[in-house]
This record gives C-alpha cells, sequence and structure tokens, in this order.
C-alpha cells in the first residue's frame, strides 16, 4: 500500500486534485485595519498609523499601515517599542464596527467577480476556480477585476494581494510573496523554489511551536522541510497533520478531518400551540440560543448559519448566511433573524411544524488567526468580544440559575457604536414552554 493511499484509508481523509492546475483565488487586504482608517481618515493617508485594541503606550500593535512597516512597526510591536524607531507614528484606537462594515463592503465587490467558498479571516478570502478560470490568463484577469473594482468601488486606500494556485494552502502562500497589492501564480513545480526565502513560520500551519520543533529536528529552511518523506512529517508533527502538510506543500487538496466536528445544530417539531409565525419565531431563537451556547462551551467560533422551516403544509423553506466567525448570542441572533424574515416575508402560510437551525464553517478557538488576537505575550480584546463576554456570562448565569434565567431581548438593530450600546435583558416567566 503506497502512503497516499494509506493516509486515504486509515484517516477517512480525501486527497484529490490535479497539481498542475490553478484551482483556488486567494485575496488578502493589506494592512487591512489601518487601510480602513486611513480610507476614512483623510489625515491619516500616506502617515505611519499604528491601529492599537486601547490608547496607551504599554499595549501593541494589532495593524500597521504600510508607512509604519516601513519603520519595522509590525503587528505585535508594543506601542512604545514602535514610537522610538517612528516617532511620527500616529496611533488609532481599533474600530471593529467599521473594519466589520468594510469587511461586508468589500465581500459585496468581490463576488460581482467570483463567488467566495471560504471566509477565512476577516480580511481573507479565498475563491474556487472552476471551468475556463482554471486558465492562468482568465485567473489574473478575474484578480485583476477584483482589484479594480475594490478601488472604484470600495476605496483607494483598499489594497489587497492574490494569490493563484493549484490548492488553498499554495494560493494563500502565493498572496504572501507580493505585497502590498500583489497578484501571484503559484504552480506545484514552482515550490520550493519560489517559496525558498520564506521562513518557516511563514507557511500557514508552522506556528512559532511547530518551528521550534523542526529546528530541532534539524529543519531549518523550505527546501529541507521540502525534501523529508511524508513519515518524516508525520513523526515531527505527531500526528496526521504533518503528512497532510507534505501534500499541500505539493499542491494536493486534502479534505479535512472527516471526523473533526462540522456542525452544531437544533431541530423541534412545534407542539400546535406555538406554530403560529410570531410564536414560532421565540422558538427559532431559543433553538438559536442553544445551539450558541453549546458553540461556546466547545469553544468553537462559526461563520456560517442555517436555518430551515417546514409549514403547516409541510414545504420546506430554508435559508442561510455567511458572516465573519462568531459566538455571541447577539450576532447570530441578527443573523438567524435576517434569514427569518426573508422566510416568512410574503409567504402564503401561517403555521410553521418545525424548525431547524445548524451553525457551521466551525472554527475551534485555539486555532484563530494570531495577528487580530494575540501577541507573543498577552492576548488582545477586540472591541467585538464584549459580546462574547455578554453571552459567556449569560451561559453562566443559565448553567447556575436553569435554562432561560437570563436571556436576550429585543436589540436595536442599529447600533451606532459597541461601547454606546445598552443590552436589554429579558426574563422568559414560563420556562416550562420552552422546555424540551
Ligand atoms: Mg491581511
Amino acid at each position: 500500500m503506497t502512503l497516499e493511499t494509506q493516509l486515504i484509508r486509515t484517516k477517512h481523509e480525501q486527497i484529490s486534485g490535479d497539481d498542475m492546475e490553478l484551482n483556488w483565488l486567494y485575496l488578502d487586504l493589506n494592512s487591512y485595519f489601518a487601510s480602513v482608517e486611513q480610507q476614512l481618515q483623510p489625515k491619516l493617508q500616506s502617515k505611519p498609523v499604528a491601529i492599537v485594541p486601547t490608547m496607551t503606550d504599554a499595549t501593541c500593535a494589532i495593524a500597521a499601515s504600510y508607512e509604519a512597516k516601513a519603520y519595522g512597526v509590525k503587528t505585535g510591536t508594543m506601542i512604545y517599542e514602535a514610537k522610538k524607531i517612528c516617532p511620527e507614528l500616529i496611533c488609532v484606537q481599533a474600530n471593529h464596527e467599521n473594519y466589520v462594515k468594510y469587511h461586508h463592503i468589500i465581500l459585496a465587490e468581490i463576488d460581482k467577480h467570483i463567488p467566495i467558498e471560504i471566509i477565512s479571516s476577516i480580511d481573507e478570502v479565498a475563491c474556487k476556480l472552476i471551468g475556463s478560470q482554471k486558465n492562468e490568463k482568465e485567473a489574473r484577469k478575474i484578480a485583476n477585476n477584483i482589484k479594480i473594482g475594490i478601488q472604484n468601488n470600495v476605496g483607494q486606500y483598499i489594497r489587497c494581494s492574490i494569490g493563484i494556485a493549484p490548492n488553498r494552502f499554495l494560493a494563500k502562500t502565493a498572496s504572501n510573496l507580493e505585497k502590498p497589492n500583489g497578484l501571484q501564480v503559484l504552480y506545484s513545480k514552482d515550490i520550493p523554489e519560489r517559496i525558498k526565502h520564506f521562513k518557516l513560520s511563514d507557511l500557514t500551519g508552522i506556528g512559532k511551536a511547530m518551528e521550534y520543533r523542526l529546528n530541532k529536528s534539524g529543519i531549518l529552511s523550505i527546501q529541507e522541510l521540502y525534501n523529508i518523506s511524508p513519515k518524516h512529517m508525520r513523526k515531527i508533527w505527531g500526528n496526521v497533520q504533518g503528512e497532510k502538510f507534505w501534500y499541500m506543500l505539493r499542491g494536493k487538496e486534502i479534505a479535512d478531518i472527516k471526523t473533526k466536528r462540522k456542525t452544531i445544530g437544533h431541530s423541534h417539531v412545534l407542539e400546535p400551540k406555538w406554530r403560529l409565525i410570531e410564536l414560532a419565531k421565540k422558538v427559532m431563537l431559543r433553538l438559536l440560543l442553544k445551539a450558541a451556547s453549546r458553540l461556546r462551551r466547545m469553544e468553537y467560533y462559526c461563520s456560517c448559519l442555517s436555518l430551515s422551516i417546514r409549514t403547516e403544509k409541510n414545504i420546506r423553506l430554508g435559508g442561510k448566511s455567511k458572516f465573519y466567525r462568531a459566538c455571541d448570542n447577539k450576532k447570530l441572533q441578527e443573523e438567524a433573524t435576517k434569514i427569518w424574515n426573508q422566510l416568512t416575508k410574503k409567504q402564503k402560510f401561517k403555521q410553521i411544524k418545525k424548525i431547524s437551525i445548524t451553525l457551521y464553517n466551525l472554527k475551534k478557538k485555539s486555532d484563530l488567526h494570531p495577528e487580530l488576537f494575540q501577541d507573543s505575550n498577552k492576548k488582545i480584546t477586540l472591541n467585538i468580544n464584549r459580546f462574547e463576554t455578554l453571552s459567556k456570562t449569560m451561559d453562566n448565569i443559565n448553567t447556575r440559575f436553569g435554562r432561560d434565567s437570563i436571556t436576550l431581548g429585543g436589540l436595536p438593530n442599529k447600533i451606532k457604536s459597541f461601547s454606546g450600546t445598552r443590552i436589554a435583558f429579558t426574563r422568559i416567566p414560563d420556562k416550562q414552554e420552552f422546555y424540551e
């Protein structure tokens, strides 16, 4: 048995893909938070800017503009250090609401040119190339049109680097080849030659700890990493992930391990007295909060939510929504309500028999994009996490005092600023009503 078939058989994984083909386009926005601020505030344009979680020198930059990067200020640089190397540095407090807003505007623009397959983070997306799009010329054309579209319709300070390659891993790697405003096509045959200048930890999937382990095994460069066998990689990684990496590096497509949790969901057949649309909505929200609380307990985020209903005439309707990863009640409730309104508006039915909710595109909290959430020493809490904290507090209260002791009530749709928001709590008087 070859290693390849062994891997498929034993780990339920699938290796596929013509590694000579271009299958993925990966887009990474350059200095995203800083670019959004420069777009919104003309006084910051062409200036060294650092985005900070709080206005103090004792914090670190969570993003830096290209002008600041030229001085050596990076994500994770402490501000007191940054000011030493770049005295004219302008610090701007992160405004996560704007970054999320721009994220959606940018996604809508990209979607005009090619459907988005995966939202990897707030500033990175991956798109699958199909049919004639796999031709290099065609793929480059799409990439250039996205760039022009973003410049013209989103803002000239919003720039991106695009990588095109046989698999998602190499496409992301290709997006790192040229910054800012890059466009690079990477074929499997170009590996390791074209990426040999990268550090091991520049590759997705190799963090500082793994880099250390590789170094201890005598592997110091990309070339050396490329030369070792899948078996050797597995040994260093200590699991099948190492073997997977060997294939990824060669442009193969590898499906996720199937045993990994993919979704969290709940469905419920409604008692007749709960079937009117307005009442059924309460059940839907209850199911959602239950799924959300499970999501948090398992320490996952999701970036996709689907909702389906079955009407009294047994017609099944459904919708789904993709968003930047979340695990807080507020965001998930907003997304579910959006779908609910679409499904129930202009429909001829009056009653709902069954509701199903599924959260998917799950991401383990420990696998999160390190740039946004941590530097080497400490965690940075972004503004958006207040809702997570609040949701967790609610989970704790509910665990302690019983289900539905506390829940989220009518939130205003348009919230001006996260900090100014007041959260409404509503006690649900009859908790048995929702008891399953
Ligand atoms: Mg980026």
